[in-house]
């Protein structure tokens, strides 16, 4: 077990909140993201204590960092150094590491950006979602669609040797046209990988409530219906894919040599540790696997009363740690896997769960299989392009069987 780690470090601060976003992150002050940045040291010092305690393994070496957030941008090279300090002096992070930080357009001051490549940083994650000024402004976004096209081309010029962005399809105001537009623009700057998310509106969101309740601030009355975002992401990925960017997950596309190495690790199943608000983690242990998960609510997580350095007057207590079971594994390991465009190996799947397992679930797979949701080899199962429309649908019929 010398699979080295991939480290996540959650930046939950924003300078504005964007309508869709449901993700524990808001806007804070100075002071706020200060303390924050200490605890957030402490936790990462205490890591190997808190994984001997749950018995997982957490190997010393890292080949992956990722901050996101957030806008991980906004952190001054002071409040980076501090936790660059921390992460080195628990881990050993190779000098091929893949570093990446998330960004918004026009969010990236120069000195923090030179203290970012002083640390390693080569990877740059760009917030864009859509380069129609329209759209960008009714989400709440604050750049335009040139800033980000100034932003990507000042950070190829500083030497940034990987640069992506992500595209939301489904945004209020969108059409098919704007939405081939941002595409088109996306793929002209020259980055080398483009995540493209189909719009959830979620209730807890502000566009989410304006959805439920009326109102016009959001533009939730001017959301494009369902059937077209299906047919524009069919049209984005046909796109990207004629362009050289392929699809290897649902929602990412990249050039050869370009994939999210951090983000891989999600979906292959292979250790990582999180760190701050709302950090999960799963990491292997002798017997398989464990995953554990941080507050995601900011009082909560700074006055953490789990692990080996409580804040002064709290007692201590364990964090709670789920110790995944094979059957779990097994469902993780299809659900997960799907995700990629190379799907999931058969055969790793007998090696790992046994052939009983895995024949306990052909019959499903090949009902999903029927419905042109899947394919299936000799050596692997792939979904379909409509499957990755569908993917939670295959996903719960897949599930509803292993677990019985
Ligand atoms: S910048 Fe990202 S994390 Fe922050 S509010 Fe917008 S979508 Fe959410």
């Amino acid at each position: 077990m010398n699979t080295p780690v991939g480290i996540y470090v959650s930046i939950p601060f924003c300078k504005a909140k964007c309508s869709f976003c449901n993700f524990a992150s808001d806007v804070f002050g100075s002071e706020r993201m200060d303390s924050y940045i200490d605890r957030l040291c402490r936790e990462i010092v205490s890591a190997r204590h808190e994984a001997q305690r749950t018995g997982a393994v957490l190997e010393a070496s890292a080949d992956s960092v990722y901050f996101g957030g957030g806008t991980p941008s906004l952190l001054s090279p002071d409040q980076f150094r501090r936790i660059f300090t921390a992460l080195r002096g628990e881990f050993h992070i190779s000098q091929e590491a893949e570093i990446t930080v998330e960004c918004a357009p026009g969010q990236l001051s120069s000195e923090t950006l030179e203290a970012l490549q002083r640390e390693g940083m080569n990877r740059v994650s760009l917030g864009v979602q859509s380069f129609v000024d329209r759209e960008a402004r009714t989400v709440g976004r604050l750049h335009t669609g040139p800033e980000c096209e100034a932003e990507i081309a000042r950070l190829q010029a500083a030497g940034v040797s990987k640069t992506g962005l992500d595209l939301i399809v489904g945004l209020p105001h969108q059409t098919e046209a704007s939405w081939r537009e941002s595409v088109d623009r996306a793929l002209e700057s020259g980055v080398g990988h483009i995540s493209v998310y189909m719009l959830e509106v979620d209730e807890d969101s502000r566009l989410g409530r304006e959805a439920l309740a009326g109102g016009v601030r959001y533009g939730a009355g001017d959301l494009p219906h369902e059937d077209d975002v299906a047919e524009w992401y069919e049209m984005g990925c046909e796109l990207l894919q004629k362009a050289g960017t392929g699809q290897y997950e649902i929602s990412n596309f990249a050039r050869d040599g370009e994939r999210s190495l951090h983000n891989m690790k999600y979906w292959r199943r292979l250790p990582y540790i999180g760190f701050g608000l709302d950090a999960h983690s799963m990491l292997l242990s002798e017997n398989g696997s464990v995953r554990f998960q941080n507050p995601d609510g900011m009082n909560v997580y700074m006055n953490d009363p789990t692990g080996p350095f409580p804040m002064v007057g709290v007692e201590a207590q364990e964090r709670p740690v789920e110790r995944v079971s094979r059957e779990a594994a097994f469902e993780e390991s299809i659900f997960l896997g799907l995700r990629l465009n190379a799907g999931v190996r058969l055969t790793d799947l007998r090696e790992s769960f046994g052939v009983e397992m895995v024949e306990s679930l052909m019959p499903s797979m090949a009902e999903v299989c029927e419905a042109g949701l899947l394919t299936m080899d000799e050596e692997r199962i792939r979904l379909t392009a409509k499957g990755r429309l569908a993917s939670n649908e295959v996903f719960s019929r897949l599930l509803v069987a292993a677990a019985v």
